[in-house]
């Protein structure tokens, strides 16, 4: 895969994003999109817990993010977690 197909990806999985749904990315894509949406300082930082759990949350134990009523909702890896944010 070439970078414009990865770049072309990239901005689907955003604009999937915008419309509420859960995203399923790539690493490298999810610190793309983390800092697109102003997240990734906080998060290296641990100022994000787990929406559901109340977990602090890294780059390693992010399950995923996703956009509700105009606020991102960021939950951990952890199986409850993600079938709660589904
Ligand atoms: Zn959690």
């Amino acid at each position: 895969m070439n970078i414009f197909n990865l770049k072309r990806m990239f901005k689907i999985f955003k604009s999937r994003f915008i419309k509420s749904k859960i995203l399923a990315v790539h690493e490298n894509d999810l610190e793309k999109l983390l800092i697109s949406l102003n997240l990734i300082n906080d998060l290296k930082e641990g100022r994000i817990s787990c929406n559901t759990c109340g977990k602090k949350i890294n780059l390693n134990c992010i399950g995923g993010l996703k956009k509700q009523k105009g606020s991102v909702i960021i939950f951990c890896d952890k199986f409850h977690c993600i079938s709660e944010n589904k």
